[in-house]
């Protein structure tokens, strides 16, 4: 690829602030870890958060962004709808989303995907072993059949979401439930992968297996084509023969003949 991939990696950055447990993990934050994590000479990567003006996703950014990473938790509401349906616009246009982990229950998950993206939680620092089920598919290139993280927070079915174009990963847990870890969706033109590892009071993001799926899911997200919505009224490509008959046009308001 000659040209970089602009890459959007936008964080909640709360807890990091307010929590000392997660402060000493992510001093920096989340999202920095995610950059350093992931960098490379293909990617363009810049971090955005929620207490930014416009949280840190202004039109400017949101338009120059090809793949945009997305960690949130307790906040989830104080995202303002208006950012919401820019980031929405954007991936229908082509650009790619990764929702990371809480981000289940964000806005913008909920918006793409129409549905609850409910599920089971606990919080006891269980193993978790995710098992590769797409061994072809980009997203899991370099992971072997498995990978474990030693602590995780469990999540478990039923997981609220329709149902993935391209499911990647299953989450197995120490206590007993699995889940659909990784799953593949796409919405427009746009590529939605949704990546279940990340509590903040573990070290997930520093782990090479997960930075190595969401890099690997970055470009794997990277736009094809952006296509913008416009619904143009176009010329015929072809000479149209004249048609002895007259009927209305949509939106075009006649006088009725009397
Ligand atoms: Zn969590």
């Amino acid at each position: 690829m000659s040209q970089k991939i602009n890459v959007t990696i936008w964080n909640e950055f709360r807890h990091e602030k307010e929590k000392e447990a997660v402060k000493k993990i992510y001093p920096e934050g989340m999202h920095s870890a995610i950059a350093k994590g992931i960098a490379a000479d293909d990617l363009n990567i810049r971090t955005a958060t929620l207490d930014e003006p416009e949280h840190g996703l202004t039109e400017e950014v949101v338009e120059n962004t090809d793949v945009m990473l997305w960690w949130g938790h307790c906040h989830h509401k104080d995202v303002a709808d208006e950012v919401v349906k820019r980031v929405q616009r954007r991936v229908l246009e082509g650009m790619g989303l990764i929702v990371l982990h809480s981000g289940h229950y964000s806005k913008i998950f909920k918006a793409l995907t129409g549905t609850t993206c409910s599920l089971k939680w606990r919080e006891v620092a269980e193993k978790e072993r995710l098992w590769n089920v797409a061994p072809a598919h980009p997203i899991t290139q370099g992971i072997g059949e498995y990978f474990e993280l030693p602590n995780e927070e469990m999540y478990g079915e039923p997981f609220g979401i329709p149902e993935p174009d391209e499911l990647i990963f299953i989450g197995w847990f120490e206590g007993g439930e699995v889940f659909r870890s990784g799953a593949a969706f796409r919405r427009g033109n746009g590529k939605i992968f949704y990546f279940q590892p990340g509590h903040e009071t573990y070290p997930v993001y520093y782990n090479e297996n997960v930075l190595r799926v969401i890099g690997n899911a970055v470009r794997w997200a990277a736009p094809l084509v952006r296509i913008k919505d416009a619904a143009p009224n176009v010329e015929p490509l072809e000479k149209i023969s004249p048609k002895n008959v007259s009927f209305g046009k949509a939106g075009v308001l006649q006088t009725p003949e009397l």
